[in-house]
Protein backbone atom coordinates (compact mmCIF):
# COMPACT_ATOMS: atom_id res chain seq x y z
CA UNK A 1 0.00 0.00 0.00
CA UNK A 2 1.49 3.59 -1.18
CA UNK A 3 1.39 6.51 1.28
CA UNK A 4 2.44 10.17 0.72
CA UNK A 5 3.23 12.11 4.02
CA UNK A 6 5.39 14.62 4.94
CA UNK A 7 9.17 14.81 7.25
CA UNK A 8 7.25 15.79 10.57
CA UNK A 9 4.74 12.64 10.41
CA UNK A 10 7.52 10.45 9.21
CA UNK A 11 9.65 11.41 12.18
CA UNK A 12 6.79 10.78 14.48
CA UNK A 13 6.34 7.48 12.94
CA UNK A 14 10.36 7.02 13.77
CA UNK A 15 9.74 7.94 17.38
CA UNK A 16 6.93 5.36 17.65
CA UNK A 17 9.21 2.65 15.91
CA UNK A 18 11.91 3.62 18.23
CA UNK A 19 10.43 2.24 21.48
CA UNK A 20 10.38 -1.35 19.79
CA UNK A 21 13.29 -0.90 16.85
CA UNK A 22 16.31 0.79 16.61
CA UNK A 23 16.73 2.31 13.36
CA UNK A 24 20.01 2.30 11.40
CA UNK A 25 21.10 3.47 8.03
CA UNK A 26 23.55 5.58 6.14
CA UNK A 27 24.38 8.88 8.23
CA UNK A 28 27.30 11.45 8.15
CA UNK A 29 30.20 11.22 10.65
CA UNK A 30 32.04 14.75 10.74
CA UNK A 31 35.50 14.41 10.77
CA UNK A 32 35.64 10.59 10.50
CA UNK A 33 36.74 10.42 7.06
CA UNK A 34 39.79 8.80 6.12
CA UNK A 35 41.83 12.01 5.62
CA UNK A 36 41.59 14.99 7.82
CA UNK A 37 39.10 17.39 7.22
CA UNK A 38 36.91 14.27 5.62
CA UNK A 39 33.66 12.94 6.65
CA UNK A 40 32.39 9.50 6.72
CA UNK A 41 29.13 8.01 5.34
CA UNK A 42 28.55 4.86 7.41
CA UNK A 43 25.71 3.04 9.15
CA UNK A 44 24.48 4.37 12.41
CA UNK A 45 21.58 4.70 14.63
CA UNK A 46 19.27 7.62 13.27
CA UNK A 47 16.60 9.34 15.75
CA UNK A 48 14.95 11.38 12.84
CA UNK A 49 14.56 11.45 8.91
CA UNK A 50 16.96 14.15 8.63
CA UNK A 51 19.62 11.73 10.11
CA UNK A 52 19.47 9.39 7.16
CA UNK A 53 22.18 10.23 3.98
CA UNK A 54 20.08 9.23 1.18
CA UNK A 55 22.42 10.81 -1.99
CA UNK A 56 26.02 9.26 -1.27
CA UNK A 57 27.01 5.42 -1.05
CA UNK A 58 27.45 4.36 2.66
CA UNK A 59 31.08 3.40 2.99
CA UNK A 60 30.50 0.31 5.26
CA UNK A 61 27.42 -1.98 4.03
CA UNK A 62 24.31 -2.79 6.38
CA UNK A 63 26.01 -6.07 7.35
CA UNK A 64 27.48 -4.67 10.85
CA UNK A 65 23.67 -4.63 12.38
CA UNK A 66 22.98 -8.40 11.69
CA UNK A 67 26.80 -9.84 12.13
CA UNK A 68 29.06 -6.95 14.62
CA UNK A 69 32.39 -6.44 14.61
CA UNK A 70 32.94 -7.65 17.56
CA UNK A 71 29.71 -10.00 19.40
CA UNK A 72 30.00 -11.19 22.54
CA UNK A 73 29.01 -15.68 22.44
CA UNK A 74 28.53 -16.40 25.73
CA UNK A 75 30.40 -15.65 29.47
CA UNK A 76 32.17 -17.86 31.38
CA UNK A 77 33.70 -19.08 34.67
CA UNK A 78 35.42 -22.28 35.58
CA UNK A 79 32.24 -24.02 35.66
CA UNK A 80 29.61 -21.84 34.18
CA UNK A 81 28.48 -20.54 31.08
CA UNK A 82 26.33 -17.78 30.36
CA UNK A 83 24.92 -16.93 27.02
CA UNK A 84 24.88 -13.44 25.80
CA UNK A 85 21.56 -11.43 25.87
CA UNK A 86 19.13 -11.20 22.85
CA UNK A 87 19.24 -7.54 22.23
CA UNK A 88 16.31 -5.94 23.35
CA UNK A 89 15.19 -4.12 20.60
CA UNK A 90 14.58 -5.43 16.98
CA UNK A 91 16.36 -3.87 14.06
CA UNK A 92 15.05 -1.09 11.25
CA UNK A 93 17.38 -1.38 8.57
CA UNK A 94 17.56 1.48 5.23
CA UNK A 95 19.00 0.06 2.52
CA UNK A 96 19.61 -0.22 -1.34
CA UNK A 97 18.37 -2.80 -3.13
CA UNK A 98 22.25 -4.39 -4.17
CA UNK A 99 22.37 -4.12 -0.12
CA UNK A 100 19.22 -6.11 0.08
CA UNK A 101 20.25 -8.37 -1.91
CA UNK A 102 23.21 -9.16 -0.17
CA UNK A 103 21.32 -9.59 2.79
CA UNK A 104 20.23 -13.07 0.78
CA UNK A 105 23.89 -13.84 0.74
CA UNK A 106 23.82 -13.75 4.27
CA UNK A 107 21.03 -15.38 5.21
CA UNK A 108 22.02 -18.07 2.60
CA UNK A 109 25.70 -18.28 4.83
CA UNK A 110 23.93 -18.16 8.37
CA UNK A 111 21.04 -19.57 8.19
CA UNK A 112 20.69 -22.50 5.06
CA UNK A 113 23.81 -24.14 5.00
CA UNK A 114 23.33 -27.18 6.81
CA UNK A 115 22.54 -25.42 10.12
CA UNK A 116 20.82 -22.29 11.47
CA UNK A 117 23.14 -19.73 12.95
CA UNK A 118 21.73 -18.84 16.50
CA UNK A 119 23.01 -15.47 16.88
CA UNK A 120 22.30 -14.63 13.47
CA UNK A 121 18.74 -15.89 13.83
CA UNK A 122 18.25 -14.13 16.92
CA UNK A 123 18.85 -10.78 15.06
CA UNK A 124 17.35 -11.26 12.08
CA UNK A 125 14.07 -12.74 13.08
CA UNK A 126 13.51 -9.24 14.73
CA UNK A 127 15.25 -7.10 11.83
CA UNK A 128 13.09 -5.22 9.17
CA UNK A 129 14.03 -3.63 5.84
CA UNK A 130 13.35 -0.73 4.24
CA UNK A 131 14.50 -0.09 0.69
CA UNK A 132 16.12 3.00 -0.40
CA UNK A 133 15.66 3.84 -4.34
CA UNK A 134 18.87 4.73 -6.58
CA UNK A 135 17.80 7.46 -9.11
CA UNK A 136 21.52 7.35 -10.44
CA UNK A 137 24.34 5.14 -10.38
CA UNK A 138 27.05 5.90 -7.83
CA UNK A 139 30.96 5.85 -8.60
CA UNK A 140 32.11 2.03 -9.24
CA UNK A 141 28.74 0.21 -8.66
CA UNK A 142 28.06 -2.35 -11.66
CA UNK A 143 24.80 -3.64 -9.88
CA UNK A 144 22.87 -3.77 -13.23
CA UNK A 145 25.56 -6.74 -14.44
CA UNK A 146 24.97 -8.19 -11.42
CA UNK A 147 21.35 -8.34 -11.87
CA UNK A 148 20.90 -6.94 -8.11
CA UNK A 149 19.95 -3.02 -9.83
CA UNK A 150 16.16 -4.36 -8.42
CA UNK A 151 14.28 -5.38 -5.80
CA UNK A 152 11.05 -6.42 -4.15
CA UNK A 153 12.17 -8.17 -1.29
CA UNK A 154 11.64 -5.18 0.84
CA UNK A 155 9.16 -4.24 4.00
CA UNK A 156 8.73 -1.10 3.12
CA UNK A 157 10.09 1.45 0.87
CA UNK A 158 10.59 4.87 0.67
CA UNK A 159 11.46 8.33 -1.40
CA UNK A 160 11.91 11.75 0.07
CA UNK A 161 11.47 14.73 -1.94
CA UNK A 162 11.69 17.87 -0.57
CA UNK A 163 9.56 17.82 2.15
CA UNK A 164 7.27 14.71 1.02
CA UNK A 165 7.76 11.17 2.17
CA UNK A 166 6.40 8.77 -0.18
CA UNK A 167 6.43 5.16 1.67
CA UNK A 168 5.61 1.53 -0.18
CA UNK A 169 4.62 -0.87 2.72
CA UNK A 170 4.50 -4.50 2.13
CA UNK A 171 4.78 -6.13 5.94
CA UNK A 172 1.67 -5.50 7.61
CA UNK A 173 3.15 -4.17 10.85
CA UNK A 174 4.45 -1.16 9.18
CA UNK A 175 1.43 -0.31 6.86
CA UNK A 176 -0.58 -0.12 10.20
CA UNK A 177 1.94 3.13 11.25
CA UNK A 178 1.11 4.64 8.00
CA UNK A 179 -2.95 3.54 7.48
CA UNK A 180 -4.22 6.96 7.97
CA UNK A 181 -2.07 8.63 6.10
CA UNK A 182 -2.80 10.40 2.41
CA UNK A 183 -2.93 6.84 0.18
CA UNK A 184 -0.42 7.33 -3.09
CA UNK A 185 0.89 4.83 -5.26
CA UNK A 186 4.50 4.81 -5.54
CA UNK A 187 7.10 2.40 -7.57
CA UNK A 188 10.34 2.69 -5.92
CA UNK A 189 13.43 4.28 -8.26
CA UNK A 190 15.79 1.41 -10.29
CA UNK A 191 19.33 2.17 -11.49
CA UNK A 192 19.25 0.47 -15.27
CA UNK A 193 22.48 1.55 -16.03
CA UNK A 194 26.26 2.22 -14.63
CA UNK A 195 28.88 3.33 -16.52
CA UNK A 196 31.40 0.44 -15.03
CA UNK A 197 30.28 -2.46 -16.26
CA UNK A 198 31.52 -6.33 -15.92
CA UNK A 199 31.45 -9.35 -17.98
CA UNK A 200 31.96 -12.86 -16.11
CA UNK A 201 33.08 -15.13 -19.42
CA UNK A 202 30.60 -18.24 -19.66
CA UNK A 203 33.60 -20.61 -19.97
CA UNK A 204 35.41 -19.77 -16.70
CA UNK A 205 36.49 -22.66 -14.69
CA UNK A 206 39.07 -23.05 -11.77
CA UNK A 207 42.13 -23.28 -14.99
CA UNK A 208 41.98 -19.70 -14.83
CA UNK A 209 44.14 -20.56 -11.13
CA UNK A 210 46.90 -20.99 -13.44
CA UNK A 211 47.30 -17.69 -15.05
CA UNK A 212 49.80 -15.16 -14.72
CA UNK A 213 46.85 -12.43 -13.96
CA UNK A 214 47.08 -13.21 -10.32
CA UNK A 215 50.84 -11.94 -9.97
CA UNK A 216 49.51 -8.22 -10.69
CA UNK A 217 47.82 -8.25 -7.43
CA UNK A 218 51.03 -10.17 -5.23
CA UNK A 219 52.91 -6.80 -4.89
CA UNK A 220 50.28 -4.10 -5.42
CA UNK A 221 47.95 -5.98 -2.52
CA UNK A 222 48.90 -4.49 0.71
CA UNK A 223 46.88 -6.93 2.88
CA UNK A 224 44.66 -4.41 4.87
CA UNK A 225 41.48 -6.28 4.80
CA UNK A 226 39.72 -3.21 3.52
CA UNK A 227 38.15 -4.76 0.19
CA UNK A 228 36.61 -7.50 2.47
CA UNK A 229 35.10 -5.44 5.43
CA UNK A 230 33.09 -2.81 3.81
CA UNK A 231 31.73 -6.22 1.08
CA UNK A 232 28.08 -6.48 2.32
CA UNK A 233 28.42 -10.33 1.19
CA UNK A 234 32.10 -10.77 3.20
CA UNK A 235 30.84 -12.88 6.48
CA UNK A 236 33.94 -14.79 7.82
CA UNK A 237 35.01 -14.44 11.42
CA UNK A 238 37.68 -15.33 13.85
CA UNK A 239 36.97 -16.39 17.43
CA UNK A 240 38.43 -15.19 20.78
CA UNK A 241 38.65 -16.11 23.98
CA UNK A 242 38.81 -12.44 26.53
CA UNK A 243 39.85 -13.38 29.72
CA UNK A 244 39.45 -10.47 32.79
CA UNK A 245 42.57 -9.61 34.30
CA UNK A 246 41.12 -9.54 37.75
CA UNK A 247 39.94 -13.45 37.34
CA UNK A 248 42.17 -15.22 34.55
CA UNK A 249 39.82 -18.13 34.55
CA UNK A 250 36.64 -16.18 33.46
CA UNK A 251 35.83 -14.40 30.33
CA UNK A 252 34.07 -14.22 27.36
CA UNK A 253 33.42 -15.78 23.83
CA UNK A 254 33.36 -13.08 21.14
CA UNK A 255 33.52 -13.56 17.26
CA UNK A 256 35.12 -10.73 15.32
CA UNK A 257 35.59 -9.83 11.82
CA UNK A 258 38.24 -11.64 9.42
CA UNK A 259 38.96 -11.49 6.70
CA UNK A 260 40.67 -13.41 3.57
CA UNK A 261 42.72 -10.52 2.17
CA UNK A 262 44.44 -10.30 5.56
CA UNK A 263 47.69 -12.19 6.94
CA UNK A 264 47.31 -14.79 9.15
CA UNK A 265 43.12 -15.62 8.28
CA UNK A 266 44.66 -19.35 6.85
CA UNK A 267 46.90 -20.03 9.66
CA UNK A 268 46.67 -23.70 11.35
CA UNK A 269 47.60 -25.20 14.23
CA UNK A 270 50.80 -26.61 13.98
CA UNK A 271 52.04 -23.25 11.97
CA UNK A 272 50.88 -23.80 8.31
CA UNK A 273 49.51 -21.60 6.23
CA UNK A 274 47.70 -21.29 2.85
CA UNK A 275 47.87 -18.59 0.60
CA UNK A 276 50.74 -16.61 2.05
CA UNK A 277 50.81 -15.04 -1.48
CA UNK A 278 48.63 -11.81 -2.21
CA UNK A 279 47.68 -12.46 -5.78
CA UNK A 280 46.35 -16.07 -4.35
CA UNK A 281 44.43 -14.05 -2.14
CA UNK A 282 42.82 -11.87 -4.40
CA UNK A 283 42.27 -15.48 -6.65
CA UNK A 284 40.29 -16.97 -4.15
CA UNK A 285 38.48 -13.94 -3.08
CA UNK A 286 37.40 -12.97 -6.68
CA UNK A 287 36.20 -16.84 -7.93
CA UNK A 288 34.46 -17.04 -4.15
CA UNK A 289 32.29 -13.89 -5.43
CA UNK A 290 31.96 -14.70 -9.09
CA UNK A 291 32.32 -18.10 -9.74
CA UNK A 292 32.15 -21.24 -6.82
CA UNK A 293 29.19 -19.72 -4.74
CA UNK A 294 27.00 -19.92 -7.99
CA UNK A 295 27.73 -23.06 -8.39
CA UNK A 296 25.70 -23.66 -4.82
CA UNK A 297 23.36 -20.96 -4.91
CA UNK A 298 22.51 -20.56 -8.27
CA UNK A 299 23.10 -16.75 -8.21
CA UNK A 300 26.64 -14.91 -7.89
CA UNK A 301 27.84 -13.53 -4.29
CA UNK A 302 29.31 -10.39 -5.58
CA UNK A 303 26.49 -8.03 -5.42
CA UNK A 304 28.17 -5.39 -7.79
CA UNK A 305 27.70 -2.39 -5.15
CA UNK A 306 31.24 -1.33 -5.77
CA UNK A 307 32.59 -0.61 -2.30
CA UNK A 308 35.49 -2.37 -2.86
CA UNK A 309 36.64 -0.50 -5.77
CA UNK A 310 36.07 3.11 -3.70
CA UNK A 311 37.74 1.68 -0.76
CA UNK A 312 41.41 0.00 -2.09
CA UNK A 313 44.45 2.19 -0.89
CA UNK A 314 46.25 0.35 -3.74
CA UNK A 315 43.53 1.55 -6.32
CA UNK A 316 42.83 -2.03 -7.11
CA UNK A 317 39.86 -2.84 -8.77
CA UNK A 318 37.92 -5.52 -8.12
CA UNK A 319 35.32 -4.92 -10.86
CA UNK A 320 37.91 -4.43 -13.74
CA UNK A 321 39.62 -8.09 -12.20
CA UNK A 322 36.82 -9.90 -13.26
CA UNK A 323 36.58 -8.24 -16.80
CA UNK A 324 40.17 -9.49 -17.05
CA UNK A 325 39.03 -13.17 -15.97
CA UNK A 326 38.01 -13.56 -19.90
CA UNK A 327 41.85 -12.97 -20.99
CA UNK A 328 43.03 -15.26 -18.34
CA UNK A 329 40.55 -18.07 -19.53
CA UNK A 330 42.15 -17.39 -23.15
CA UNK A 331 46.22 -17.62 -21.79
CA UNK A 332 45.41 -20.50 -20.18
CA UNK A 333 44.01 -22.34 -22.83
CA UNK A 334 46.72 -21.08 -25.35
CA UNK A 335 49.49 -22.35 -23.01
CA UNK A 336 47.83 -25.92 -22.47
S1 LIG B 1 32.97 -7.94 -3.87
FE1 LIG B 1 33.04 -5.68 -3.96
S2 LIG B 1 31.41 -5.13 -5.42
FE2 LIG B 1 31.05 -7.28 -4.84
S3 LIG B 1 29.58 -7.16 -3.12
FE3 LIG B 1 31.67 -7.19 -2.23
S4 LIG B 1 32.24 -5.02 -1.95
FE4 LIG B 1 30.47 -5.10 -3.35
S1 LIG C 1 41.60 -3.18 -0.01
FE1 LIG C 1 43.07 -3.39 -1.70
S2 LIG C 1 45.09 -3.47 -0.70
FE2 LIG C 1 43.56 -3.82 0.91
S3 LIG C 1 43.37 -6.08 0.99
FE3 LIG C 1 41.78 -5.36 -0.45
S4 LIG C 1 42.75 -5.48 -2.48
FE4 LIG C 1 44.41 -5.58 -0.95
Amino acid sequence: MGYKLNRRDINNIFEDLSKEYVIYAPKLFEGEGTYSDTNRIRYGEVKTIDDIVFDKKAEYSHKEVLLPISQTLFFFTEDSIKEADTPKKGAIIFLRSCDLHGVKRIDDIYLKNGQEDYYYQRLRENTKFILMGCENSFENCFCVSMGTNKNDEYDAYIKVTGNDVYIDAKNEEINELFNTCEKSEIEPDFVTNNNVKVSIPENLSLDVMKSEMWKDYSSRCIACGRCNFVCPTCTCFTMQDIFYTDNGKAGERRRVWAACHIDGFTNMAGGHSFRLDKGQRMRFKVLHKVYDYKKKWGYHMCVGCGRCDDICPEYISFSNCINKLKDGMKEVSTNE
